[in-house]
């Protein structure tokens, strides 16, 4: 038997999308024989995946660093941050490497050179599906990677690069195999999932025998074939999504969609440069009703953009009014270094902000508070992410994990995690659910 395996310390920052690119990291990390440990002293070396979307996310990264390098001295620093190196060495001359989000490669190089890799016959011993930062029964599936707008408050495309979309066959592979590891629900993540493809000109790629294009359609329709539970998150309100709402009357995805609709006034989307800004989003979202009756709706906002007036806030609460979306973020802007926002005349002031994130949100508790007392009396698929004996937290069809709300399940039988269970619903309070298991 070789030496101990040599240990890797992981911080992983940020959203979905770099949770997914860690993933990645460690799965390769641990098929090469690398073991995970949840300490920095002690490790061999300790891999920070930043965040660098918001000012108060970098100055998180840069804490995490700081903390690694205190505490090990043997530092890689990977994702989002890592697009600007220079503000990484300036603070922090001793750390190994600096790589950008997605760099998998050159971040295992990283590593190499600190700690070899041990060779050891029984290294293939991680299961097929990779390693999962998420909870077994569900897990973040990204179709592409980066973009192909320019809103002038994000610097993703800077960092990221244009869209680059994954062949449909690839990403269908790799969702098999999750659910076959036992994912229950998929959550397909990207920068601006409704674009996905174009970059490939929606080539087709072959899946079980037949030709699947690289389409928001044709991808959706296949991975809801597969037997999980399957969310859209990040889409725009592109005319073609309205093809998918049929298979969410159908079933086969889940009645859900999470568009960052950002603003409702046409004057701010403008000056965001907010994809399909001109959309009458009001009339499609009654349309898809029409459709999907029970389709629940995602979104969030910025409030406090420069150049937003009283009149056009006052348009954003109106629409959010008539829109009544079932779960909504709100954001106060922030500058982000390196966005053109940040030069745009008119700011609004940091009070005004706070009184207007303020009114945001007490209009969209009374609309979450009405819409989720209409469940009560219906009975409703659970899936549970938390069980404690009697007592278990899930979520329904219409909430995404860790962003939405949750389903507080009575069971006279004790639950699994990962276990979808039928609940009737008893009572609800302004964003969540109470039943008891049926
Ligand atoms: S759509 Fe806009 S906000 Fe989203 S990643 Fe692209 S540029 Fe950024």
């Amino acid at each position: 038997m070789s030496a101990a395996a040599p240990k890797v310390s992981f911080v992983s920052l940020g959203c979905p999308k770099a949770l997914v690119d860690s993933e990645r990291i460690i799965t390769q990390l641990r098929a090469q024989g690398y073991e995970l440990t949840k300490r920095h002293d002690g490790a061999d070396v300790v891999i920070v995946n930043t965040c660098g979307f918001l000012d108060s996310a970098k100055a998180e990264s840069l804490g995490a660093i700081g903390d690694a390098m205190a505490e090990n001295g043997r530092v890689i620093v990977t994702g989002c941050m890592g697009a600007e190196p220079e503000v990484i060495r300036e603070r922090f001359p001793g750390v190994l490497s600096v790589t950008g989000p997605q760099q998998y490669e050159s971040v295992l190089a990283a590593v190499h050179q600190v700690s070899p890799p041990r060779h050891d016959p029984f290294l293939d011993l991680v299961p097929p599906q990779g390693i999962k930062l998420t909870p077994r029964h569900y897990a973040y599936l990204k179709i592409s990677e980066g973009c192909n707008h320019r809103c002038t408050f994000c610097i993703i495309p800077k960092l990221r690069g244009d869209l680059a979309s994954r062949p449909a066959a690839e990403v269908l592979r790799e969702a098999e195999r999750l659910v076959k590891a036992g994912v229950k629900e998929l959550l397909v993540v990207s920068q601006d999932t409704s674009a996905y493809g174009i970059d490939l000109k929606y080539s087709d790629s072959v899946w079980r025998d037949r030709a699947v294009r690289a389409r928001f359609f044709d991808l959706a329709k296949e991975l809801g074939q597969l037997g999980a539970w399957v969310r859209l998150h990040y889409v725009y309100p592109y005319p073609h999504v309205d093809e998918v709402i049929p298979l969410m009357a159908e079933g086969i995805v889940l009645p859900y969609l999470d568009i960052p609709f950002q603003h409702a006034s046409p004057a701010v989307l403008k000056a965001m440069r907010r994809p399909a800004h001109g959309e009458r989003t009001l009339d499609r979202i009654r349309t898809w009703r029409t459709i999907a009756p029970d389709l629940a709706i995602r979104s969030t906002f910025i409030v406090g953009f420069p150049g937003e007036k009283e009149e056009d806030f006052e348009l954003l609460l109106d629409w959010l009014k008539e829109a009544r979306l079932d779960r909504v973020g709100c954001f106060k802007f922030e500058p982000v270094a390196g966005a053109p926002a940040n030069n745009f005349a008119a700011p609004v002031p940091e009070e005004v902000k706070e009184q207007r994130w303020h009114r945001f949100m007490a209009a969209q508790r009374e609309i979450s508070r009405k819409n989720l007392a209409r469940k009560v009396g219906k009975r409703l698929p659970v899936i549970i992410d938390e069980a404690n004996g009697p007592v278990a937290k899930g979520r329904s069809k219409y909430d995404a994990p860790e962003i939405d709300g949750t389903v507080h399940v009575a069971s006279r039988r004790p639950l699994r995690q990962g276990e979808i269970v039928t609940c009737r619903i008893e009572r609800s309070d302004d964003y969540d659910l109470f039943g008891q298991a049926v």
